[in-house]
């Protein structure tokens, strides 16, 4: 267990959503603001050039500087009217010398007078308040005399980029909150079934491994795969190690058959003095019992190797050759017992693998055809190319087997129970042994008959190298 700072994946989802929620709300705020912002100094500007528009008619200019003319007996009520709703206006001379000021100007406090530079309105703070002035240059005869400043307080605006301000803040904090407490909740309820499959899991043994993982969380998603997943694996574990079990006691069995047989020869031999011939007698069937068992022991490690084989001592070998040398053995045998044996191996077709594995792929399947077909029958035997694979076949017209049983024939120990092959000398590993073999090489085992008594047609396919 590592001591590392336990954090939940529901609290990292959470924090991770949160976070880019919190920074996509902000942009979008600040967005709103400035727009919203830059649309109210732009609406502001629109409403002081009109109000310039209005008043500039009035001026009079002339080469020493403009004068107000008529303006004052305007009706405007807005250079009458002082604070937020006043118009303020004021003329200067191209020297900046003020020439006259709206009487609205009685009403509030001083205003500097500010000289325009490039831009045409600008933003001041007048009486502590946000204000805005626009600046028109004026003529006479082409000449610039002065210039007309219009101001007017923004107040109100600002206020309500104010409180837009926030709204947007408190709006975002509130689905903030909210975010997070519901993406917390989601997420502690979607991966609820984790806590239900840690709990099963720790519940499994390897002494019970019977027992499987929950799936059904209502509906199918990652985490239902997941748990299908692992019951799959619990499923293989669980029948390989049933497999070690049935092969242990198998193999206990097969041995403990000659075991007992030796020994009760032994005994028997010993019970009494006996003559020489007795003895060698009693001898040769303890020999003839511990070859028995050394084939059981030796098939076993066998089988055990081809398990565990390393792939990497592969070689190139040239299957049909190797196939032919090994088959040819069997010729005496079958013509002994009145079998007719072809062999068609063409020389060239390689594979990766061992020599003396593949030696045994070969003469398992071979040697199996010969005992299981009574004589007057056929066995033949087959090195196919077949593009990127290359197929043994070894087919005979024998005893053959249920359909039902084919699996069963890799199955280790597993003889049929058939008086055929009962009479055969056998183990009933030679099958699983080959199986092992073709399997670890990245081929296929695959065993067909059409019946009992129809014969059999076992095929090894093995990637071609
Ligand atoms: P063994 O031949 O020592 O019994 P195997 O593992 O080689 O063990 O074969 C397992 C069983 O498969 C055999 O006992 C037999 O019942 C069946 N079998 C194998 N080869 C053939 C075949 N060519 N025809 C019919 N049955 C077969």
């Amino acid at each position: 267990m590592s001591h590392r700072y336990r954090l939940s994946i529901s609290t990292r989802l959470t924090l991770w959503y949160g976070l880019t929620l919190a920074v996509l709300l902000s942009l979008f705020a600040v967005f709103c603001y400035a727009s919203f912002h830059r649309g109210l100094h732009r609406d502001f500007d629109f409403h002081l050039a009109h109000e310039t528009r209005v008043l500039l008619p009035r001026v009079e200019t002339g080469p020493g500087g403009p004068s107000p003319g008529d303006m004052d007996q305007l009706e405007s009520v807005a250079i009458r009217t002082g604070g937020a709703l006043g118009t303020y206006v004021r003329l200067f001379d191209a020297a900046g010398r003020e020439r006259y000021r709206s009487p609205n100007f009685e009403q509030q406090g001083p205003l500097p007078p500010l000289r325009p530079g490039a831009e045409k309105t600008r933003g001041l703070t007048w009486d502590g308040l946000p204000a805005r002035s626009a600046y028109t240059p004026l003529f006479h005869d082409g000449q610039p005399i002065g210039w007309m400043e219009v101001t007017g307080f923004e107040w109100s605006l600002h206020q309500e980029l104010h409180r837009l301000g926030e709204t947007l803040a408190l709006g975002i904090l509130l689905s903030l909150a909210l975010a997070l407490g519901g993406g917390y909740l989601l997420a502690r309820r979607a991966l609820r079934p984790v806590a239900a499959l840690t709990l099963s899991a720790s519940r499994i043994e390897a002494r019970a491994l019977g027992a499987r993982l929950p799936t059904d969380f209502g509906v199918h998603d990652e985490l239902t795969d997941l748990a299908e997943t692992f019951n799959g694996m619990l499923a293989r574990i669980e029948a390989s190690v049933e497999r070690e079990r049935r092969f242990t006691m198998n193999a206990a069995h097969e041995l403990m058959t000659p075991v007992a047989t030796l020994r009760s020869e032994a005994e028997v031999a010993l019970r009494r003095e006996r003559s020489a011939d007795a003895y060698r007698g009693a001898l040769t069937n303890v020999l003839g019992l511990t070859a028995e068992m050394e084939a059981v022991v030796g098939a076993m490690l066998a089988l055990a190797r081809s398990e565990g084989a390393n792939q990497n001592a592969a070689e190139h070998v040239d299957l049909g050759t190797l196939v032919c040398r090994h088959a040819e053995r069997f010729r005496a045998r079958a013509q002994e017992r009145g079998i007719a044996f072809s062999v068609e191996a063409p020389a060239g077709i390689a594979v990766l693998g061992t020599p003396v594995t593949l030696g045994m792929v070969a003469e398992n399947l071979v040697d199996n055809a010969i005992k299981y077909t009574p004589p007057g029958g056929r066995v033949r035997v087959e090195v196919r190319d077949e593009g990127t694979r290359v197929t043994l076949v070894v087919e005979d017209t024998g005893i053959g087997f249920p359909a039902d049983a084919a699996d069963r024939l890799f199955d280790r120990f597993y003889r049929a129970d058939h008086a055929a092959v009962q009479a055969e000398q056998g183990n009933g590993l030679g099958l699983a042994i080959t199986y092992a073999i073709v399997e670890q090489m990245g081929g296929r085992l695959t065993a067909h008959s059409a019946g009992e008594g129809l014969g059999s047609r076992f095929e090894a396919q093995m990637p071609k190298a």
